[in-house]
């Protein structure tokens, strides 16, 4: 195998074009414990080229990869070789990325022309924090923004916070985008802070209540650094970039996974030392700035009761632990909850999605965010992998964005009221 993973290494290292004009998603099929293991150790290499949107776990999963134009046929062969069978998810992923900014440049201009903000388009970081402003001056009475401190690169780190008043209550806390490229994520967060404030002013069930209970904060952008590189760096490739913008000790590999970073196992299963893989946990735990706002933030308010976090793609609702596969405390209840809310969720348009713990339902994953909320004490601790499950990926199309979004509240709400109503 050593020969073949050279042979990709060598191709990817002449694929220094950066063109991406026939970038493949293949979707493999492990089959046996020895399928997972090459394809593990295939994903160990980070000089192969090939970017892993999902991991080799069990048979049961099936393995997302991008490969390279140049280096599409010796994967394949390789695959070939070892009998692993393997599909076509996405046959040109440089298609999507310009027919995505094609879009989005497109709706920036009827945005201007309309003065309207539209919730079915993807937005950069300056227009969602302009929304932001627009919104919380529109619903003064209930929104407020509070600056948790600066990212690496200096830009400011907001959370929206909807209050009815009173001191220190009980809170939610639901984040979007800590993963750069999941921008379905970032898009439903900003529906979402829409759709609680207009259903606070119509006094729809059942936000009045909830928010009677609880106070709501909710981080849109949780890695802005990442988030603008997805955006604005001059080759669209970089729209898959996934983590911070950090400086590491290779100069090669800039960037921490924001979501291996936290104070919760570090450095377990799950979580890669080197700093040129896409889940590089940082030198340190919480050295990245970003995850230390955050935490500082929720610890020193102290009455968080739930913390939720959005990502993409795979449509799961998990809870703790992904460090680790023996069951959390509260596990019979979160799986419940879970399980209800998905539920909800499915009524709306019938997406399914899988529940589990994050180690069992996706992938160990030591020094993520949901567990250090658990282990704080946080006990409604949940992350979702929003649509769609790799038709497109990162690249979910903008007409997804509002059904998703719709549907992902109808699960937000149901725990939100569980939450209210098993108060510890
Ligand atoms: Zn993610």
């Amino acid at each position: 195998m050593r020969v073949y993973l050279a042979v990709i290494a060598l191709l990817a290292a002449v694929h220094s074009e950066e063109l991406f004009n026939g970038d493949h998603v293949l979707r493999v099929h492990a089959e046996s414990e020895d399928h997972i293991q090459i394809l593990k150790e295939l994903e160990r290499d980070v000089n192969s080229g090939l970017d892993f949107w999902t991991h080799a776990v069990s048979t049961e999963r099936p393995v997302d990869i991008r490969v390279p134009h140049s280096s599409l046929n010796a994967v394949k062969l390789f695959l070939k070789k070892s009998n692993i069978p393997f599909t076509v998810m996405i046959n040109n992923v440089q298609e999507l990325l310009v027919r995505e900014r094609e879009e989005m440049v497109h709706n920036a201009e009827m945005e201007r022309k309309t003065k309207s903000f539209n919730f079915a388009a993807y937005h950069d970081l300056e227009t969602i924090y302009k929304f932001m402003d627009t919104l919380v001056d529109k619903h003064s009475n209930l929104i407020s923004k509070e600056r948790i401190g600066s990212t690496f690169e200096n830009r400011p780190m907001y959370v929206l916070k909807f209050s009815t008043g009173g001191e220190k209550k009980p809170a939610i806390w639901i984040d979007a985008g800590i993963h750069a490229r999941e921008w379905i994520s970032h898009a439903t967060a900003v529906w979402l802070a829409n759709r609680i404030a207009t259903d606070f002013e119509k006094n729809r069930a059942l936000v009045p209540s909830i928010l009677g209970h609880v106070d709501i904060y909710l981080m849109i952008v949780a890695n802005p650094d990442g988030y603008v590189f997805t955006h604005h760096s001059p080759n669209t490739h970089y729209r898959l970039w996934r983590k911070s913008r950090s400086v590491t000790s290779n100069p090669k590999c800039p960037g921490v996974d924001l979501n291996r970073n936290w104070d919760a196992h570090f450095g377990g299963p799950g979580a890669s030392d080197d700093p040129c893989a896409e889940d590089y946990r940082g030198p340190s735990v919480q050295s990245e700035i970003e995850v230390k706002n955050i935490a500082d933030f929720i610890m020193s308010h102290g009455n968080f009761k739930s913390f939720m976090t959005l990502h993409s793609y795979k449509q799961l609702l998990m809870y703790p632990y992904g460090y680790s596969g023996t069951d959390a405390p509260d596990k019979p209840e979160l799986h419940d909850v879970a399980t209800q809310a998905s539920k909800a969720l499915n009524s709306w348009h019938g997406t399914v999605y899988k529940v589990g713990s994050i180690f069992h339902t996706i992938e160990p994953a030591s020094g993520a965010s949901a567990d250090w909320a658990y282990l704080r004490g946080i006990k409604y601790s949940f992350a979702f992998e929003l649509r769609d499950t790799g038709k497109y990926g990162f690249l979910l199309p903008a007409d997804q964005i509002v059904s998703t979004a719709t549907e992902t509240w109808l699960a937000l709400k149901y725990i939100m009221k569980h939450v209210c109503d098993h108060p510890y």
